[in-house]
């Protein structure tokens, strides 16, 4: 299979420089936001210590609390189903939607659909399906998949949503203004909620103790997409677990600070029991967590709580966009989740980071993600999945750096370099590097050549 090639498809996204420059603005927005929430919160630190316990507590008694789960809903009068995999949720979705005659589902947002490719496999069995949260319907309406797990459009201008709207539902291309652009998407996804036989939601906690399903959404669509369906649906990923509804209060506190810097979200709804006269289902999905789980280095990312905070402040994400990942997952964590369901097509994705910590330092279930990164980039070599060129250039480098004598040869001719080549050798289309920005100047005098002139004279 095919590697992604995200530098590849980053240098397209940086060569729009308006987009570029107001992506990073925007989640660097989102960042400073988040901080000044979290600040405001003696507690902080204590709530990402319990939250971190919380989860590694319900992943490894993950088989007790699904169990526990399973019965509370059934009792509540649900059917739960068990997906081993991406195949298996679509099929019992799509059973269940034909066995009622579905033809148009609203559905709320949900990353664990899109990792299932959920939407194409219902549609092309003739199945309307319509993303009621603003940001998933323009993804939708563009045909794009979402390129932040909290924020989908993250990515467009208003003036590209306007565009999107005028070619699809047919409002003013021109107008851009957010209230209009709003009260259209509203408009026009109002009558599919009256519409549609069956309603659909993914999770953001799953409660063992109560078997209640948790969504926390903005704009209410979650809402109405499992108030007014005869038949309802929600995808649940078996980490979403936690024992109970009390541990709830330390996930909702942090969840909303830490992905947008608001205190929470407006709306925080709990499914738990169909209405009288309707139908309420859950699929509860491995598709790779249980291997994931029994992967000593990588099982802590199945703590996520998929805030998005690591996106935003990752310095790669923020000057490459989701959508250059080529994956449902972007960023830091979609960096340590992607090479879990391919090794190979994801090869490259855990290069795409400084590893500079800040994706560490911001999660609030205390995921050690750039350590996560740097051991995907060991597995990686160890298993030959290094790209040829990087391979030989890696084994060139190992070379000068164990040489000490080369190693300072390399240096003091790199400086030269700089220095004194003129810029058109130095800006070539091989120095992706310079394709952005000016490299640095080098110092007139490299460390070792003051040390030496300073304190000493040892080779
Ligand atoms: S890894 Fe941490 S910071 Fe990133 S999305 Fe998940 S919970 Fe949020």
């Amino acid at each position: 299979m095919k590697r992604i090639d995200h530098a590849e498809a980053s240098s397209k996204f940086i060569e729009a420089t308006d987009h570029a420059e107001f992506h990073d603005r925007r989640l660097w927005d989102l960042r400073k936001k988040r901080d000044r929430e979290s600040e405001s919160l003696p507690e902080w630190q204590e709530l990402r210590g319990l939250a971190s316990a919380i989860k590694e507590h319900t992943l490894t008694h993950l088989a007790d609390y699904l169990e526990q789960f399973e019965a509370a809903a059934q009792a509540n009068g649900i059917v739960v189903h068990w997906a081993r995999d991406a195949a298996e949720h679509n099929q019992i979705v799509h059973e269940l939607l034909a066995a009622h005659g579905v033809k148009t589902l609203v559905k709320a947002k949900s990353m664990l659909t899109e990792e299932c490719d959920l939407r194409p496999f219902l549609e092309n069995r003739g199945i309307l399906v319509v993303e009621t949260d603003l940001g998933e319907r323009i993804q939708q309406l563009d045909d794009e998949p979402p390129s932040h797990i909290v924020v989908p459009a993250v990515h467009k201008l208003r003036t590209d949503v306007a565009e999107v709207f005028g070619r699809t539902i047919g409002t003013d291309p021109t107008n851009s203004d957010v209230h209009y652009l709003a009260e259209s998407q509203r408009q026009n996804t109002r009558p599919h909620f009256v519409g549609a036989e069956a309603g659909m939601i993914g999770a953001n906690f799953a409660v063992a103790e109560t078997g209640t399903v948790v969504v926390c959404t903005n704009e209410g669509n979650a809402d109405l997409s499992m108030h007014l369906p005869k038949l309802t649906i929600a995808s649940i990923g078996i980490e979403k677990l936690i024992p109970r509804i009390e541990h709830l209060g330390v996930f909702i506190r942090m969840l909303s600070r830490n992905a947008l810097g608001s205190p929470i979200t407006q709306i925080t709804s709990h499914f738990r029991a169909p209405r009288p006269g309707t139908e309420m289902h859950y699929v509860l999905v491995d598709n790779g967590r249980s291997e994931r789980l029994g992967m000593e280095d990588f099982w802590y990312s199945l703590k996520c709580i998929r805030c998005g905070a690591c996106m935003n402040t990752c310095p790669v994400y923020r000057r490459s966009g989701g959508l250059s990942y080529g994956a449902t997952y972007s960023g830091p964590i979609g960096v340590i989740i992607d090479p879990t369901f391919n090794l190979r097509k994801y090869s490259n994705l855990p290069f795409a980071s400084t590893l500079n910590g800040s994706c560490t330092n911001v999660c609030p279930v205390k995921i050690n993600i750039h350590e996560q990164i740097y051991k995907w980039r060991q597995v990686i070599a160890e298993r030959h999945q290094l790209p040829m060129v990087k391979r030989e250039a890696m084994r060139m480098a190992g070379k000068v750096l164990a040489s000490p004598k080369m190693y300072r040869l390399a240096v003091e001719a790199a400086a030269a370099g700089i220095s004194h080549l003129p810029r058109t050798l130095i800006y070539n289309p091989f120095n992706a590097w310079g394709k952005q920005r000016e490299v640095p100047g080098a110092a007139k005098q490299t460390f070792r050549q003051w040390y030496v002139a300073n304190r000493g004279t040892k080779q």
